[in-house]
């Protein structure tokens, strides 16, 4: 089997110590790409070291994560800081000078979890238009964030991309039936993350939307399926297990779909 994900931070400070068996971990399951998501400046120049590592499997997402872009901080998250708001201009122009290293824009959006939506709604759009407008302009597909924003971002995207002219892969995506459907109408794309195994949202995405349109991803070290231990991209096979449950499909069947999904995404 071939297996992607599609979303994750192995720069985290979480992996500094067992990176190469996770690594190994990974390649023994059957993936065979891995996309590392930078969240801002510091972040992306990481990224683009680490993919160095191994460039068959690592791949580079850069992002501008909204909460780093407003300039907030979270406590203790384990991924490089950025002080202060981000310059997305100048961010732009790196993204642009890296080019042909990048497969993705993301992870990029909107979040209404850690900041509040009264106070920073508009800021935030403007940046997320802006950001959009920018992979429109490079042509990048874009894996979106969107923590309690779901509509929102749902919402902006369907204004400002009009005819799919590039992908747009929602990433660990906790919106409603509702606003699942609208994304899917719109033919966005939804990455799984191993914690399907007991999110029941999630479950409920995979039954509404076609095996056409998803995507594997952990998101490590975050949304692991094993309590107390912390997610790895070897995990990426849980979340294909479970499509399979849900779909009446062997796993085999589903890693296969997925890996043409994943190549006509970011191939
Ligand atoms: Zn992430």
């Amino acid at each position: 089997m071939n297996l992607v994900d599609v979303h994750c931070h192995l720069n985290h400070e979480l992996f500094k110590d067992d990176l190469d068996a996770v690594l190994q971990r990974a390649r023994q399951e059957g993936v065979k790409r891995i996309l590392l998501s930078g969240v801002n400046p510091v972040a992306n120049k990481e990224v683009l070291e680490f993919v160095k590592k191994d460039p068959a499997l690592l791949k580079a997402s850069l992002g501008i994560y909204p909460i780093d872009a407003l300039g907030l901080q979270l406590d203790a998250v384990g991924l490089p800081h950025h002080p202060g708001p981000i310059d997305l201009d100048k961010e732009f122009t790196f993204f642009e000078k890296n080019r042909q290293k990048i497969t993705a824009i993301g992870e990029v959006g909107m979040d209404f979890h850690w900041a509040s939506r009264e106070e920073t709604y508009e800021q935030q759009a403007e940046n997320f238009r802006r950001i959009i407008r920018f992979a429109l302009k490079i042509q990048k597909p874009l894996v979106i964030h969107s923590r309690k924003a779901e509509e929102e971002c749902i919402q902006i995207l369907s204004e400002e991309i009009k005819n799919r002219e590039i992908p747009v892969i929602n990433h660990c995506f906790s919106g409603g039936k509702a606003v699942i459907s609208k994304a899917a109408a719109l033919g966005h794309y939804f990455s799984i993350p191993p914690n399907i195994v007991k999110a029941s949202n999630f479950q409920t995405l995979v039954k509404l939307v076609d095996l056409n349109q998803l995507l594997t991803e952990t998101d490590s070290p975050w949304l692991s399926p094993i309590k107390g231990q912390k997610n790895e991209p070897a995990f990426v096979l849980k979340s294909v297990e479970k499509i399979a449950e849900i779909k009446g499909l062997t796993r085999e069947e589903v890693a296969r779909q997925i890996w043409q999904n994943y190549e006509k995404v970011f191939g």
